[in-house]
């Protein structure tokens, strides 16, 4: 099944537009966040766009796989948006 358009559109958004990443893998439990500093590093890195960083996003417990074995749950918060608060 294709991803739908809002989706592609995420992916083509760049780095520098996101106020953060939070990451959670789905093997360990093992959970953190990118913020503005490792936004900006992956950045400076040739990282460009959303889907690039994706690729890139690893757990830092577990071996390292290729992307598509990868059990991350990856939730971009952009800095136009307001931050949803009321899920914590
Ligand atoms: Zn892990």
């Amino acid at each position: 099944m294709m991803l739908g358009g809002a989706q592609s559109d995420i992916g083509n958004r760049l780095v520098v537009e996101l106020f953060n990443v939070h990451i959670v893998c789905d093997d360990c439990g093992h959970s953190r966040t990118l913020y503005l500093s490792n936004l900006r590093k992956a950045a400076e890195l040739g990282v460009q766009n959303y889907r690039e960083l994706c690729r890139k996003i690893r757990c830092g417990e577990c071996p390292p796989m290729p992307p598509h074995a990868r059990n991350l749950s990856i939730t971009p918060y952009w800095r136009c948006e307001p931050i949803d608060q009321t899920l914590a």
